[in-house]
């Protein structure tokens, strides 16, 4: 009896320990800080003849900013469109809702480019702000028609890593 009850407090010892170990090295582990990239599905299929346009917008933003990423997928929780009227977007909130590519806006000489990434801006917790600019990707149309940047200046794409910092948590 004794011998036995020896052994199985051995035992118990041992297992305690494989138990305890993996705790030890694991709690480190786990306290250090995570990576804030949050990933946001987005479906370009309904944007007709700027499907690629929209592909290329997110590249743009996944470029200049790190703590979101755009990907193609779906679900996706922003649907791009295009139909014959102005480019606009409807925020539900950060990161999710729906943009138009519109027809107008191209047809008199916007940069469609630069509209893919604007509303996108939109989307990504930017407001418009109409200073004229060409270097400003929110300045939207306030910038001369001829203006082809299509790149959130350093202030926009700082302002958008910092709506998305820590977000981890409102991820859908
Ligand atoms: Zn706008």
């Amino acid at each position: 009896m004794a011998p036995i009850l020896r052994l199985s407090w051995r035992v118990l010892g041992i297992l305690v320990a494989a138990t305890i170990v993996p705790l030890m090295f694991a709690a480190p582990a786990a306290a250090e800080p995570q990576i804030q990239v949050r990933t946001i599905y987005y479906d370009a299929s309904r944007a007709g003849e700027f499907v690629n346009t929209v592909h290329q917008a997110a590249q743009v933003w996944n470029n200049n900013v790190s703590n979101v990423r755009l990907v193609s997928g779906t679900p996706a929780s922003i649907t791009v469109y295009v139909d014959n009227g102005w480019p606009r977007a409807y925020v539900t909130r950060l990161g999710v809702g729906r943009f138009y590519m519109g027809r107008q806006a191209v047809n008199q000489g916007y940069y469609p480019l630069r509209i893919a990434t604007h509303e996108l801006g939109h989307l990504l917790g930017l407001p418009d702000r109409r200073t004229g600019l060409c270097s400003d990707l929110m300045s939207g149309s306030s910038a001369p028609v001829s203006c082809r940047n299509a790149t959130p200046s350093a202030r926009e794409a700082q302002q958008v890593n910092a709506n998305f910092a820590g977000s981890l948590a409102l991820a859908a």
